[in-house]
């Protein structure tokens, strides 16, 4: 089934068109900068030349109109008509307490995703703008919705519950939600195709590194914890977020430069991190680049970086009691073989040896175990593909939908 992925943010749409049963990915592109002057506009067929374009784009409605006019453009011969596209997936990044799997999107659905906006006040309105742009452009295609969290639903109270009061957990829903879930899954399940042991047997630790990061404890194909929290701001130290931080370092911030919530939020979420940390740069590629030349701080924060994997790896192996292999994905995980040997260097205590030339040998894209034969726990880099899961996901509930007698 051919099916469209779209991922909105506050000013940009990303978008895949996937065949689901070859999971062939037809194209790629994205609309950025949608509301100012001028928008970015990018598009890739799979086998062909990249077009990029400055436009005028108001809104996502006009954001979507110029993706359509993309794949029905005569001369890419992306789709020939409309309906050819049988669905449309979503990425909705929260879903609250109330969305355990991918839904189907009726008007419950879309009321239900408002209610969340509370809980994700800077990604579920851009998904919601994007879920009624899709829908007005494609009316007549089931549109889908796939939850960031909806993996991490398998959580036990023990690692979801914060000790605070537990009213408050009760009356706001404060937890831990965790997100990544699509691609934490992905990895996982990349990772058992390729053994014999049963899944149900299984403990896995997969380790998303990208400009956001996070890592999950799965127990038998379930995920039992994960390092992001209430918000995307828990955890790992991140590109621009400040991941864990002792929650006092904010009341005092409040009191020694009197900043009001506006600032503290830009604060941990925007200018922390990696490049607070650096004073330099959140990406990855530029930070190794000023530590090999000699800049301490780029150095400093890479250690940080690394430490905080490394803590969490040790600590969801005792989650687990021990864990057969450990994944690396996303844009660090799958590219950098120095944050990986950092990130589990001198672990031989816990059963994991590293193969250094196997680590740097990776080719991009490929499945590939790093660690050395004799290593208790393997490790591996797993390259993600969270457009696929949504993809399927829709597919599958498109199908299964009554509402869609045009499939
Ligand atoms: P993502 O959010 O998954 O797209 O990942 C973005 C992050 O991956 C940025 O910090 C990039 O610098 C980092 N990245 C991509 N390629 C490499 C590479 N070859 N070496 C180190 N970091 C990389």
């Amino acid at each position: 089934m051919l099916v469209l992925v779209i991922n909105c943010g506050s000013s940009s749409v990303k978008y895949d068109l996937i065949e689901t049963e070859t999971e062939k990915q037809f194209c790629t592109g994205m609309v950025e900068r949608i509301g100012a002057v001028t928008a970015i506009v990018k598009h890739k067929p799979a086998d062909g030349k990249e077009i990029k374009d400055s436009k005028v784009i108001h809104n996502h409605t006009d954001a979507l109109k110029q993706i359509l006019e993309f794949l029905l453009d005569e001369e890419n011969q992306i789709v020939e008509k409309k309906s050819d596209i049988k669905a449309v997936g979503h990425r909705v990044v929260h879903g609250g307490e109330q969305f355990k799997d991918s839904v189907l999107i009726d008007d419950n659905v879309i009321e239900a995703i408002e209610q969340a906006i509370d809980l994700a006040p800077l990604h579920n309105p851009p998904n919601l703008k994007g879920i009624q742009a899709a829908m007005e452009a494609l009316p007549n295609v089931p549109h889908v919705a796939v939850f960031d969290t909806a993996f991490h639903h398998s959580l036990p109270a023990h690692a979801y519950l914060y000790g605070i009061p537990n009213r408050l957990y009760r009356r706001y829903k404060i937890r831990r939600y965790g997100f990544h879930g699509t691609s934490h899954y992905f990895v996982s399940r990349q990772y058992y195709k390729r053994i014999e042991k049963p899944v149900s047997k299984t403990k896995v630790i997969t380790c998303h590194l990208g400009n956001g990061a996070s890592i999950a404890a799965i127990d038998g194909g379930k995920s039992v914890d994960t390092s992001m929290g209430f918000t995307p701001l828990a955890g790992l130290v991140m590109g621009t977020r400040c991941g864990d931080i002792d929650p006092s370092i904010l009341f005092y911030l409040v009191e020694k430069e009197e900043l009001n919530l506006h600032s503290l939020h830009a604060l941990v979420n925007r200018h922390s991190g990696l490049l607070g940390l650096s004073g330099f740069a959140s990406d990855m590629r530029d930070l190794i680049n000023e530590a090999d030349n000699g800049d301490r701080r780029c150095q400093q924060a890479i250690d940080v970086f690394c430490y905080k994997i490394k803590q969490y790896i040790g600590s969801y192996m005792a989650s687990l009691n021990g864990c057969d292999a450990i994944i690396f994905t996303a844009g660090i995980g799958e590219n950098s073989y120095r944050i990986r040997e950092q990130a589990v260097s001198n672990m031989e205590g816990l059963g994991i040896i590293l193969d250094k030339e196997r680590n740097k040998s990776v080719k991009p894209g490929q499945i590939e175990r790093i660690s050395t034969d004799d290593s208790r726990t393997e490790v591996l880099v797993v390259p993600t593909n969270e457009e696929l899961v949504i993809a399927i996901d829709a597919a599958k509930i498109a199908q299964a939908s009554s509402q869609s007698p045009w499939i």
